[in-house]
């Protein structure tokens, strides 16, 4: 028997009056039109409310003052507006605001806020955890818990708006915190369709909204099919499959082959440019021959490749490269005729990095400023 509940603590439940609370988040425009038109309230006052949420960065309903009173009520009693608190909120010195969210059953995800000229991206997971298991990766170490709603991909970004100024804008999103956005798509494109919505949601253009991927081809097929052309993304880190096989464990199932024919006929069917992505892992992936393997694979395509240093994770045996290999590396593809890009990393400071933050931090509430490092 579990021990009995004290009295000022247990409040008496009737679960005939008892109202089970809805997510809004989770509810598009027509779902919430239907609901208030039910409730004879009409339904303009859907987008109205989303406008409040989305544009507006309403935090509670009390604040949405062009609603009538008694609706502000209603939806008080009967939605959550919100429902992760945040566990750490970290700031770096280069403008990087990395929060660690905790969600309605105790689940933990991350997202982020980078600043970089007047761009103010910020990247969103789309699971707890992740089944892909890159064996470099934080974020899959204790594989997937599950796939996040709707709600709780809208919520990151949400949360992350509320972090900036008031003359701040988000800019772009990119689908590459924790999990894996192609293993959770109708809930993502669900999320992105409120992102790029400019009448009630946040407006901002499938052109500067990526999806990264680690490349499953069947799903890269239906994101070509979705109503808007978003920026593909796709994770590759080796250029053969033996290398491959090792780093991404699921391509033992997939083949470089198959990934790029699908992005082929992504770039057919969307005409949009896409992205190769390449962490560079010392001794690991970061040979000339690699180099050169790569000039083969993308000279034909019309893509660009993305190259990230590794950011280290504590326990993993990987190492970022070292500045000559970086240089070699570099050289080769681009001597090879590859529009390659040379990321710096951001945050490292502040464990932006997939995944990372989640690992070390218990379950506290704590807001952590971090100083600048000498090599940042
Ligand atoms: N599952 C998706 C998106 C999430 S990861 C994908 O695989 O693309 C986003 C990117 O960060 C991926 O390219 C991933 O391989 C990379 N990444 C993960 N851990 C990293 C680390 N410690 N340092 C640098 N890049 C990392």
């Amino acid at each position: 028997m579990s021990d009995p509940t004290p009295a000022d603590q247990n409040p008496i439940r009737n679960p005939e009056t008892e109202v089970t609370r809805e997510y809004l988040l989770d509810w598009n425009t027509e779902q919430l039109a239907e609901w208030l038109v039910a409730k004879g309230f009409p339904k303009f006052r859907a987008s109205q409310i989303q406008k409040w949420v989305f544009q507006r960065r309403a935090s509670r309903f009390d604040q949405m003052t062009d609603l009538p009173k008694d609706l502000r009520l209603l939806l008080d009693q009967n939605f959550d507006l919100f429902r992760t608190s945040t566990a750490a909120h970290q700031q770096a010195a280069d403008g990087t605001e990395k929060l660690l969210l905790q969600l309605a059953d105790g689940g933990r995800i991350e997202c982020v806020l980078l600043r970089d000229g007047p761009r103010r991206s910020i990247c969103v997971s789309s699971q707890v955890g992740c089944a892909m298991g890159c064996v470099f990766c934080a974020s899959g170490l204790d594989g997937v818990e599950r796939n996040l709603t709707r709600g709780e991909i809208l919520e990151q970004m949400l949360k992350l708006q509320h972090l900036l100024e008031v003359d701040e804008r988000l800019s772009h999103i990119v689908m590459m915190g924790m999990g894996e956005p192609l293993a959770n798509l109708p809930r993502v494109l669900s999320a992105l369709s409120v992102a790029k919505d400019s009448t009630i949601g946040l407006g901002i253009s499938p052109r500067r909204i990526t999806i990264s991927t680690v490349g499953l081809p069947p799903a890269i097929d239906k994101l070509a099919a979705a109503d808007a052309p978003y920026h593909l993304a796709i994770s590759l880190h080796a250029p053969n499959d033996p290398l491959r096989n090792r780093l991404v464990p699921v391509n033992q199932t997939i083949g470089i082959e198959s990934i790029l024919d699908a992005a082929d006929r992504y770039f057919e069917k969307t005409k949009r440019r896409l992205t190769f992505e390449y962490v560079l892992l010392g001794g690991l992936n970061d040979s000339v021959q690699c180099a050169r393997e790569l000039v083969q694979l993308l000279r034909r395509r019309t893509a660009m490749l993305n190259v990230i240093p590794y950011n280290p994770v504590p326990g993993l045996p990987y190492e970022t490269p070292t500045p000559s290999a970086v240089l070699q590396f570099r050289r080769t593809l681009l001597d090879g005729g590859i529009n390659a890009m040379f990321r710096q990393r951001k945050g490292d400071e502040i464990q932006a990095a997939c995944g990372q933050l989640r690992r070390l931090r218990e379950r506290q509430p704590q807001v952590v400023s971090i100083q600048p490092s000498k090599s940042s």
